[in-house]
């Protein structure tokens, strides 16, 4: 028999002498929703939504069969199976290392009248022993319908057990305001019904209050049903970036929401960390705050990133127009953000900066790295980058950290560093080809420092202080010859631009080609002598 040929809704009586049926074979079941961050497009959670799919009437919606469980008492027991379904999904996802997300089950306001359903969840979490951090509660703002207490109790029962719960369909009461006052909840979900219509009119306006009374409140907020980009960059732009809708995900089955899981990258709703020193969660999110304002308009190139102490993963959350400049190497802000920052580094770079993170976790203070990068872009090809960080620590959540990193691009200076320390190493390559043994005297301080092949050979320190006094004493420079050395070096302090002589020197008086020029500074005064001494070889004494 063809089933399709039957599809149909089903009535009140088929739906209540199907329902045992229904939960003993699973033909009730769960769909899986994505909640994504709109500003990074990673996963934040899902919703699961229950399914009926009767073997011979086809696929029911919840419109058409929860109303009647509702009114017949059946619901409690159709939540309990979804709650089970979810906690065995979850389950499933850790035992086969599939990323987690946690995923928040729908609670009936009439759940609420039945006192064990939170000890009834909360052994079937056991059961299947998943981390409450992996499910969420979400109830309807109709639950308060019969009385705050009810609610209230629920809800601590809930906080007690450690679940985060939801506020659903906020916004589509009378009652709304106060009863976020009154109710401790986790996380706002906006009605659908605001995402329709005009949005820069009255309901923008309204949306827009509601988003920055949930800031104040440190609550993040999730819209639900929406479907259009337009609205999505709205709410943004309003400061709510955690979005739930057709836009980015319909309801989907629990086999293919695995794939959906294992292709988009995860990140937790930021209001759960806690932000250290005087920063305020609400103002620092919020686009139209001030601090907002400043990172994005006056501060050097910054990124806000998640670093996560167990997966060692680096996750950019946030970067101002600056910092795509200052580091982007020609990607987009989207392009940094979906690549894996580890893969611009090489083992000793990353070693390197995860040092610095470990650091500023440590001492809670600023602490500064500099490494290479390699940056791979469609436009530059591969191009190497030396970036200076500053880093401090604003937050933290669980194994995770919260940073604040202000970058430099020091790749020029870098650049320039490297190539006077490659003509340096010529320069003294040229000395010691030409048996050449130089130095240079500071003509205020008196300290004389000695090339490498001087060190070598005379074995001199690095630093001579009070020269030439100490080459005299040790010989260097004979006796009968160290009160025109010392006349020499009073000239040179009084601005004499050259001087040589044949000097014989060390014990053995081995004759030396000794030339002095000195360096001036922009007023003409003296600063140093470079000093050169070449042995005189015997065809050049010939001559
Ligand atoms: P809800 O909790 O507000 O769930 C959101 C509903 O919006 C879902 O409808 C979802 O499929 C739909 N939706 C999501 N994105 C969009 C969008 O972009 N545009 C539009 N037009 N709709 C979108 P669904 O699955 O039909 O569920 C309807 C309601 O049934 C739910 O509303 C919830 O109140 C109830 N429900 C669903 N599953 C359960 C459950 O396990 N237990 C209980 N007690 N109620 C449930
Ligand atoms: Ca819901
Ligand atoms: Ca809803």
């Amino acid at each position: 028999m063809d089933n399709t040929l039957c599809e149909r809704r089903m009535s009140e009586a088929e739906l209540l002498s199907s329902f045992e049926d229904a939960v003993n074979y699973d033909h009730i079941f769960v769909c899986y929703q994505a909640q994504i961050n709109h500003s990074t497009g990673r996963m934040v959670g899902a919703e699961a939504l229950m399914r009926w799919k009767h073997p011979l009437y086809g696929l029911q919606y919840p419109s058409d069969f929860i109303p009647v469980l509702e009114k017949n008492n059946l619901i409690y027991k159709a939540d309990l199976h979804v709650f089970d379904m979810v906690c065995r999904f979850q389950k499933r996802c850790m035992e086969e290392g599939i990323a987690i997300v946690p995923i928040s089950v729908n609670m009936s306001r009439y759940d609420i009248y039945n006192h064990n359903y939170v000890e009834e969840i909360e052994a079937i979490r056991k059961k299947y022993d998943v981390p409450v951090k992996y499910l969420r509660i979400e109830i309807t703002e109709s639950s308060a319908i019969g009385g705050m207490e009810l609610v209230s109790s629920v809800l601590s029962k809930l906080h007690e057990y450690g679940y985060l719960v939801e506020m659903d369909d906020f916004g589509s009461g009378y009652s709304s305001l106060n009863i976020l006052k009154d109710l401790d909840v986790d996380i706002i979900k906006l009605d659908m019904k605001f995402m329709s219509g005009n949005m820069g009119g009255r309901g923008g306006t309204i949306l827009s209050s509601i988003v920055q009374m949930a800031k104040w409140l440190n609550t993040p907020v999730i819209a639900e049903g929406v479907e259009t980009m337009e609205i999505a960059d709205y709410l943004k732009s309003i400061g709510c970036n955690y979005i739930q809708g057709y836009l980015y995900s319909r309801p989907t089955p629990p086999e293919d929401f695995i794939s959906v899981i294992k292709e988009i990258n995860h990140e937790p709703l930021t209001p759960a960390m806690e932000l250290y020193n005087d920063m305020d969660t609400g103002k620092f999110w919020n686009p139209e705050s001030m601090e907002t304002l400043i990172f994005s308009n006056f501060a050097g190139p910054a990124c806000v990133f998640v670093y996560s102490t167990t997966d060692r993963t680096i996750e950019i959350l946030r970067m101002n127009k600056k910092y795509v400049k200052e580091v982007g190497n020609g990607r987009t802000e989207k392009e940094i953000i979906k690549a894996n920052p580890w893969d611009d580094h090489d083992e000793k770079s990353r070693k390197d900066y995860e040092d610095a993170l470990l650091r500023a976790i440590e001492s809670n203070d600023e602490e500064v790295v500099e490494n290479w990068r390699e940056i791979c872009t469609k436009i530059c090809g591969t191009d190497k980058i030396c970036i200076r960080s500053y880093i401090r620590v604003i937050g933290k959540g669980e194994d995770k950290y919260l940073f604040y990193a202000m970058v430099q691009n020091i790749t020029k200076e870098k650049k320039m560093l490297a190539e006077r320390d490659e003509k340096e190493l010529v320069l003294k390559n040229a000395f010691e080809h030409a048996n050449v043994y130089a130095w240079e005297v500071n003509l205020s301080t008196w300290d004389m420092r000695p090339c490498f092949r001087c060190m070598r050979d005379l074995q001199l320190p690095p630093v001579i202080h009070n020269y030439p006094e100490p080459v005299i004493e040790n010989g260097l420079f004979p006796p009968d010859y160290a009160d025109m050395y010392r006349d020499w070096m009073k000239q040179l302090a009084s601005g004499v631009e050259k001087l040589e002589a044949i000097i014989p020197l060390t014990v053995g008086r081995v004759p030396f080609h000794v030339r002095y020029t000195t360096e001036f500074d922009e007023t003409g005064k003296p600063l140093k002598a470079y000093g050169s001494a070449t042995l005189v070889v015997d065809d050049d004494k010939e001559k």
